[in-house]
């Protein structure tokens, strides 16, 4: 089957077999058919790179159902859009999600990278998530301090659990997020252009106002895959140590750093887009496949491109940025196989 359909880059690679999991029955059910052999989990494919036929069984996460208990417990389940999951969260008169508004994708993905924008990363409103594990059959909860989680990632993206080509272990089937009743909630506008969209304000917005904020502010930067492949970034924000920070700062002042100031006081993160665009790759196009005209951060797939051109294209910029900054670009996206 092909699978341009279910990637944002909109890559038309092949899987031998494509099946929906619509429940944890079904889960346990497909488990038991499937045993060993290979198989790979794709929510709405808006953080993977598919570079060649896939020789194995998609599992298209697609388990639904929400619900916010007293307390403010969001539960929601791992198919469910995640966009839908913050607004409808705010239409029930519940913060706490507004910063992530807008990002694609679906609620099982959000934990497994670690989704964040504007100030806010997932890993600070989850309670807990339920998955299936591939290797026990049986579903196990995870905490949130068992969950791994740094900037952009958890232990489910960690090499060590999974098989041969990232062939992953667990599968995420629910989440639980705390929210805060709007009333009572507090809004994080310290971020960059969220800052300055409520500057001169004197009342605080409300999570509501946020959210609007932030989808202006996106739909404003960054390129909607409807009409353009992408994946969002398609790197991380390099962490590097204040020494080579300092020192990189004496030869280019204008390169954005950021304090990291909850990683101890020796790190800071440094802008990916600025080293790229420094690079002069902003706009360059190598066939079908490019970096985006606004936003140096983000390659995109002009038609027919192919995940191996993405692959070579991100790996000339890697090059390019390590040979004039020293500084080594890491890929955001997973690469499938
Ligand atoms: C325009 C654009 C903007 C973006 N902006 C942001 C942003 O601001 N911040 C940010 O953090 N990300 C951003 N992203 C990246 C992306 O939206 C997120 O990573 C999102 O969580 C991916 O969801 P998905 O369902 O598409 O996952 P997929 O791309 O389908 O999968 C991503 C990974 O998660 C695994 N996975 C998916 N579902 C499950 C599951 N149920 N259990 C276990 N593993 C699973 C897959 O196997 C794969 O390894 C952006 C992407 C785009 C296209």
């Amino acid at each position: 089957m092909n699978l341009t359909a279910h990637n944002t880059l909109r890559i038309a690679a092949r899987a031998d077999q494509v099946l929906q999991i619509d429940s944890e029955a079904a889960l346990a059910e497909i488990s038991q058919q499937l045993g060993q052999q290979p198989r790979c989990i794709l929510g709405s494919g808006s953080n993977v790179v598919l570079h060649a036929p896939i020789p194995a069984t998609v599992l298209l996460s697609q388990i639904k159902g929400r619900h916010i208990r007293p307390q403010g417990v969001l539960v929601a389940g791992a198919g469910e859009n995640w966009h839908e999951v913050v607004m409808w969260s705010l239409a029930q008169g519940y913060g706490g999600l507004e910063n992530l508004a807008l990002i694609p994708g679906t609620v099982g993905a959000a934990p497994v990278q670690n989704i964040g924008a504007y100030g806010v990363e997932i890993s600070e409103r989850l309670i807990n998530l339920t998955a299936w594990d591939f290797q026990s059959r049986q579903l196990h909860t995870f905490s949130k301090a068992e969950c791994g989680f740094a900037y952009r990632h958890s232990i489910f993206k960690d090499p060590a659990l999974q098989g041969p080509w990232n062939q992953p272990r667990f599968f995420i089937t629910q989440v639980q997020l705390q929210l805060a009743p709007i009333a009572k909630a507090e809004v994080n506008i310290g971020y960059g252009d969220l800052k300055a969209a409520f500057a001169g304000h004197s009342n605080p917005p409300s999570p509501m106002e946020v959210a609007d904020a932030v989808m202006a502010i996106r739909r404003r930067k960054l390129p909607d895959p409807a009409e353009i492949g992408n994946v969002g970034s398609f790197f991380k924000n390099p962490i590097i140590s204040n020494v080579q920070a300092k020192n990189l700062r004496l030869l280019h002042p204008d390169l954005p750093q950021y304090p990291l100031t909850d990683h101890g006081s020796d790190q800071c993160k440094i802008s990916a887009a600025w080293l790229i665009e420094r690079c002069g790759f902003k706009g360059a196009r190598r066939g079908d496949v490019g970096v985006h005209q606004g936003h140096a951060l983000v390659l995109v797939n002009h038609g027919d491109g192919t995940g191996r051109e993405i692959l070579a294209l991100a790996h000339e910029i890697q090059q390019a940025v390590v040979a004039r900054f020293g500084v080594f670009l890491e890929p955001e996206p997973v690469f499938m196989p």
